[in-house]
C-alpha cells in the first residue's frame, strides 16, 4: 500500500497538479456564492478548465482540469468576481466551514466576517487546520472536519470547543474570536505542528488542554438530506461533482455550499432537476462515495464512479459503500460499513473499516456484481 499523503489542500493562487490538469479550489466567503459569483464560476469552468466543478468536504468548490496556461487568466476572472484572496497565506489560513443553517439575525455572518480578519494576522497553521462556524439554531457540522468549533448551547449561548474535546468553554459574540485565536495560539506554541502538519484532537491526544471544557453544545442534528427546507432547496451532486452548464442553473439563485457535496439553493421552492443532481432523499446514490479514481487522479488504481453508481443500488439503506482510487480514502476518510480500495490487481474488500485497512480478500473488477455486494454487506 503507497500513496502520497500531500498535507495541504490546493487553492486558488496554489493549485494542485493532479492527472486531469491543475485542480484550483475557491473558498467562497461565509461559504456563500452571489448570483453573479455563480455564473461567473460556472463561466470560468467552461473557459479554463475541464468544465467539471467540484464541491469539498470543506464546503468549497474547485474546478478541474486546469491548464497552466489558463491559470493567471482563471485568477483574473475569480480577483473580478471577489473570489480571490490577497495572498497564498490569506487564502490558506482562510479555512472556516460554516453551517449552511444560519440566519440572517443568529450572528453567523458577523462571526465569519471578524474570524478572517482575525485569521489574516494570526498564527501560522497547517494546510488542514481548520475552524467550523456551527453556530446556526442547533450545531450539524460535527462529523466535518475541523480543530475549533464555535457551536450554539442549548440556552442559545456559544461553546467554544477545540475538536476531539467532549465540552467546550462559554464565549459571547464579543469574545468568540479572541478566545479562538487564543486556542489557535496555543495549539501551535505547545508543539501542536510538526513539519508543517498537525490537528487539534491528535495533539489533545498527547497533551491536555489548558482551557474550560465543562460547557456542552446542543445536540448535533443528524446529517441533512436532499430536500425542501426553510431557507430553500438542498440539492445533493452525485459524488459532489458536476456539469458548469448544471451548476449555472442551479446558481440563477444564491448558493450556499455546505460540507455534505450538497449544495443550499436560496429560497428555491422546487428541487431542480439535471443529469448528476440528487433531489430525492432515499436516492441509493446518496449511500455511495467514490473519489476521482484514474485517470483523473495520478494515483488512481482503477476506475471508481461508473463502478459505483452500477453497485449503489445494491447498498441497504443507512449503510455506506466506499469505492476508493487507492488507499488514500480522500473521498470518506473515516470508516465505512464496506471499502473497495483499488490496487494493481483490482480492489481489496474491507468491511467497517478505511481504504488504508488491510482487505480480506482482492477482488477483480468483472466479480464486484451487484449480487455480490448485496451478499457483502
Ligand atoms: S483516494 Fe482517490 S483521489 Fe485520493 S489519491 Fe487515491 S485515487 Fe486519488
Amino acid at each position: 500500500m503507497s500513496f502520497k499523503v500531500q498535507g495541504w489542500c490546493p487553492g486558488a493562487l496554489k493549485p494542485m497538479q493532479s492527472g486531469d490538469g491543475l485542480v484550483v479550489r475557491i473558498r467562497p466567503r461565509l461559504a456563500r456564492l452571489s448570483v453573479e459569483q455563480g455564473q461567473g464560476i460556472a463561466q470560468a469552468a467552461l473557459r479554463h478548465g475541464n468544465g467539471l466543478i467540484e464541491v469539498t468536504a470543506r464546503a468549497n468548490v474547485q474546478l478541474r482540469g486546469v491548464t497552466g496556461q489558463n491559470h493567471a487568466a482563471l485568477l483574473a476572472d475569480l480577483d473580478r468576481l471577489g473570489l480571490l484572496d490577497a495572498s497564498e497565506a490569506e487564502e490558506r489560513h482562510r479555512n472556516v466551514v460554516f453551517t449552511p443553517f444560519w440566519a440572517p439575525q443568529d450572528g453567523t455572518t458577523a462571526l465569519g466576517q471578524a474570524l478572517y480578519a482575525a485569521l489574516a494576522s494570526g498564527p501560522d497553521l497547517p494546510g488542514k487546520f481548520g475552524f467550523a462556524l456551527d453556530t446556526g439554531a442547533s450545531p450539524v457540522l460535527s462529523a466535518t472536519s475541523a480543530d475549533i468549533r464555535l457551536e450554539r448551547a442549548p440556552d442559545g449561548g456559544l461553546v467554544l470547543r477545540a475538536d476531539g474535546a467532549a465540552g467546550g468553554q462559554r464565549v459571547t459574540a464579543e469574545t468568540a474570536v479572541a478566545q479562538a485565536l487564543r486556542m489557535a495560539e496555543w495549539f501551535v506554541s505547545s508543539g501542536g505542528v510538526s513539519g508543517g502538519r498537525g490537528r487539534m484532537a491528535a495533539h489533545l491526544s498527547r497533551v491536555s488542554l489548558p482551557f474550560a471544557t465543562d460547557a456542552t453544545p446542543a445536540p448535533a442534528l443528524p446529517q441533512p438530506r436532499p430536500g425542501l427546507i426553510e431557507q430553500g432547496a438542498l440539492v445533493a451532486l452525485e459524488f459532489g461533482i458536476l456539469r458548469a452548464e448544471t451548476f449555472a442553473e442551479l446558481a440563477e439563485r444564491p448558493l450556499r455550499i455546505t460540507p455534505w457535496r450538497m449544495v443550499l439553493v436560496e429560497g428555491a421552492t422546487a428541487i431542480a432537476r439535471a443529469p448528476g443532481l440528487i433531489g430525492d432523499p432515499d436516492d441509493p446514490r446518496l449511500r455511495v462515495r467514490a473519489c476521482t479514481g484514474a485517470p483523473g487522479c495520478p494515483q488512481g488504481q482503477q476506475k471508481t464512479r461508473a463502478l459505483a453508481r452500477s453497485l449503489a443500488a445494491a447498498v441497504p439503506e443507512g449503510r455506506v459503500l466506499h469505492v476508493s482510487g487507492c488507499a488514500k480514502g480522500c473521498a470518506h476518510p473515516g470508516r465505512a460499513d464496506l471499502t473497495l480500495a483499488a490496487g494493481a490487481k483490482g480492489f481489496g474488500l474491507i468491511r467497517q473499516g478505511r481504504a488504508m485497512d488491510l482487505p480480506e480478500r482482492i477482488l477483480r473488477v468483472t466479480d464486484l456484481t451487484p449480487e455480490l455486494l448485496s451478499k457483502a454487506f
